[in-house]
């Protein structure tokens, strides 16, 4: 089979499926292999990057004022598939806090947990750390136009790089499942905002027709330049924690690509010698929206059939996906670094997302779902009280503050059949007082 390098990168992309593994050059425009449909990943050769070295010019670039120094994503650019005089597109993601968390610790059983915040990228969401490198490509490949189906968060983060690119960029959401917050930004930022009538999947299925259109470039997760971008979170947060290796890292799953980046991310570090073995990488749904979990559960190879669910339900709207995408890959990060995939309830969801917000922290409700599912995993003795958990939390509290009033003021509804009201044990509702301070302070007492 030929091999399709790029000259000055040394990098191509494969096809992933074991008995396909066709390769490409990187700037031919295609999202799955032609000749089977399987997705891709990109390869780069390793040779000459030692690892001392690594780390001292990674931490080095910190103090630089080089607008690809000044990311957390072009930071760790000899991880990526671009030569190095590529003119990028930038809005200085990455760099995002990793906090502990001692009230979310105690509230999920464990000494240690920090949490990796990946909301404080600069649209809110971890998406903008693919973003940069996707619409980058973009650029390189001369498209004109750029499109995602999104849930919410991957549009604004696109219609805030497409306008950084000064590229046309339009949005495929499902109608009214979209919170205010995200539609908002993506308004702003001077995307098309196209509503269809359909959930996530349907919006998946049109912008993978659209993309036949030479000039129309597609920026979902499928698209491995946006995996690319995605995993240097890997490297900067094993560059906070010294290079040591947690125990486990968790994350939610929606189209799995996020969790596909990190186990990547952390496939690459350990080929590179920069860590001597991999986290645990555990990845979390909710209960309605699942398909993953179900996979994970009955099925114990890749030839297994993978079972769309049709109507996914959640109020997580960042994960209400049925048909995740990037399942392949998400499954083999799983399964070589010894994971779990589980699933929490709404409720679950709901009070280890206030107790994020009592650590001063905060995040989506998609994000929380990785707190509910260690409590579980301590519970069940999958982790043990005294290991070493990071839990990444995906988007920024605002995102949904619909999701937030109604939990304080105990009127979420669930998404079963019933819909019963959330209790919400962490419930915090705002109190009426008159505008005198003898009021105030008896409130107070
Ligand atoms: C996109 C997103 C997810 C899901 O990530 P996938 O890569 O689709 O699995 C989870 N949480 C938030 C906040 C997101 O924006």
């Amino acid at each position: 089979m030929s091999e399709t390098r790029e000259p000055s990168t040394g990098a191509l992309q494969r096809c992933i499926e074991p008995r396909c593994g066709k390769t490409y050059g990187l700037n031919e425009r295609l999202y799955v292999c032609r000749s089977c449909g399987g997705l891709l990943s990109i390869e780069q050769p390793r040779e000459g990057l030692a690892k001392e070295d690594l780390r001292t010019l990674w931490r080095q670039r910190r103090a630089s004022l080089d607008e690809r120094d000044r990311s957390g994503v072009w930071r760790f650019r000899e991880l990526l598939p671009f030569s190095s005089d590529v003119s990028i597109v930038t809005l200085t993601e990455g760099n995002t806090p990793l906090y502990d968390a001692p009230r979310a610790a105690a509230y999920s059983g464990l000494a240690w947990l920090k949490l990796k915040h990946q909301g404080c990228n600069p649209t809110g969401s971890f998406k903008d750390t693919g973003m940069t490198t996707a619409v980058t490509q973009a650029r390189i490949l001369g498209a004109r136009v750029v499109v995602c189906a999104s849930t919410g968060n991957t549009s604004a983060s696109l219609a805030a790089y497409a306008a950084r690119a000064n590229l046309d960029c339009a949005i495929l959401v499902p109608e009214g499942q979209v919170s205010s917050a995200k539609l908002a930004q993506s308004l702003d930022y001077g995307a098309k905002v196209l509503e269809i009538d359909g959930n996530f999947d349907a919006a998946m299925r049109v912008v993978r027709e659209l993309a036949e259109d030479e000039s129309i470039y597609l920026v979902n997760s499928i698209n491995p330049f946006r995996i690319e971008g995605q995993k240097t979170v890997a490297a900067e947060l094993l560059e906070q924690l010294e290079w040591q290796v947690p125990e486990h890292v968790v994350v939610p799953g929606g189209n799995l690509g996020n969790s596909s980046a990190f186990g990547k991310g952390f496939s690459e570090l350990l080929k590179l010698g920069l860590i001597d073995r991999l986290p645990r990488l555990h990845v979390i749904q909710a209960e309605g929206a699942a398909p993953f979990a179900r996979f994970f559960k009955e099925q114990h190879d890749l030839s297994g059939e993978f079972e769309n669910v049709e109507h996914p339900r959640t109020l997580a709207s960042a994960i209400k996906i049925g048909a995740p995408v990037s399942w392949q890959k998400a499954w083999a990060a799983v399964r070589e670094s010894d994971g779990l995939v589980l699933t929490v309830s709404e409720a679950e969801i709901a009070d280890a997302k206030a107790m994020v917000g009592r650590d001063g922290v905060g995040c989506e409700p998609a994000s929380a779902t990785t707190v509910a599912g260690i409590k579980k995993l301590v519970a069940a003795g999958v982790i043990s009280p005294e290991e070493k958990v990071v839990a990444v939390l995906t988007g920024h509290l605002l995102k949904d503050p619909d999701y937030v009033s109604k939990y304080h003021s105990g009127q979420l509804r669930d998404v079963g059949e019933d819909g019963g009201l959330i209790e919400g044990h962490f419930k915090n509702r705002p109190i009426r007082v008159k505008a005198d301070a003898v009021s105030i302070l008896r409130t107070l007492e």
